[in-house]
């Protein structure tokens, strides 16, 4: 696996790209570093700095006919609002589901008509996956998305810019990640999730893999039982708050960089 991360790091950054989780990864395109320009802020979230103990689950893949009503069900009886990142196509099959997900105040997003690798695509085929699956949901729900997570966290700066100014979507990532796609049992989903939360974290599950639902009751219960309260990913953004001033590092002692969770090219 860790192979197949540098490869898929190599290949990117390759390409000219910085991708998965860029605002974390240092530009190696040759580009001049822009001052203190990095993060585009209010584009792109991968946490949220809040006053208080509030964090987003954040859904992703779906609606899937047989577990997100089951799903849905979970958080009504946790009094839960959540995200879910929708996939064209499967809001397009499911149009009920995505229905009963706004109906019940959770807020839904775009995550591409097919889920392809978007760092990799033509603005044409960027605009079209977007477009697409912004009718099906609007068509779905009546409801607007205005947040994109792309599939894979993949995407250029350049992306970034121009889908936020032409479909004013911020664009939404994450800090916790308990690579649920591996399906490695709801036990082991529910302790990495509870280890990693934080305040103002964006927490990345799928509402397509059973052993993801099952994890739900774990993973609820215990950030309930640790005091985090639920909001959806637009109201965390809702409630930044700036972060304190970081002190100067003195030249002898330069931390090293941020060693948060490795991305992944799983969303
Ligand atoms: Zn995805």
């Amino acid at each position: 696996m860790l192979f197949f991360r540098f490869l898929f790091f190599s290949l990117v950054t390759s390409l000219g790209v910085v991708a998965v989780r860029g605002d974390a990864v240092a530009p190696q395109t040759g580009e001049k570093p822009k001052p203190a320009a990095t993060a585009e802020p209010g584009i792109t979230f991968d946490w949220v700095h809040v006053d208080g103990p509030y964090v987003a689950m954040t859904f992703d893949d779906g609606p899937s006919a047989k577990l997100t009503p089951k799903l849905l069900d979970l958080l009504a009886a946790h009094h839960i609002e959540a995200t879910f990142f929708l996939i064209g196509q499967n809001v397009a099959e499911n149009p009920d589901i995505a229905a009963r997900e706004v109906r019940e105040g959770h807020e839904i997003a775009n995550h591409s008509w097919s889920h392809p690798n978007l760092a990799k695509m033509s603005d044409g085929g960027v605009r079209d996956q977007l477009h697409k699956t912004e009718d099906a949901i609007r068509s779905a729900s009546g409801n607007r998305p205005t947040l994109l997570r792309p599939p894979y966290g993949s995407i250029t700066a350049r992306q970034k810019k121009w889908i936020n100014q032409e479909f004013g979507y911020k664009i939404v990532l994450w800090d916790v990640d308990p690579l649920d796609w591996r399906r490695p049992g709801a036990k082991v989903v529910c302790n990495r999730i509870i280890k990693m939360a934080r305040a103002g974290s964006i927490i990345l599950a799928h509402d397509i893999h059973p052993g993801t639902i099952e994890a739900m009751p774990c993973v609820l219960n215990q950030l309930e039982a640790k005091g985090f309260k639920f909001v959806t990913v637009s109201e965390l953004i809702a409630m930044q708050t700036p972060l304190p001033p970081k002190p100067s590092p003195s030249p002898k002692s330069i931390p090293p960089k941020s060693t948060s969770p490795s991305p992944t090219p799983h969303d």
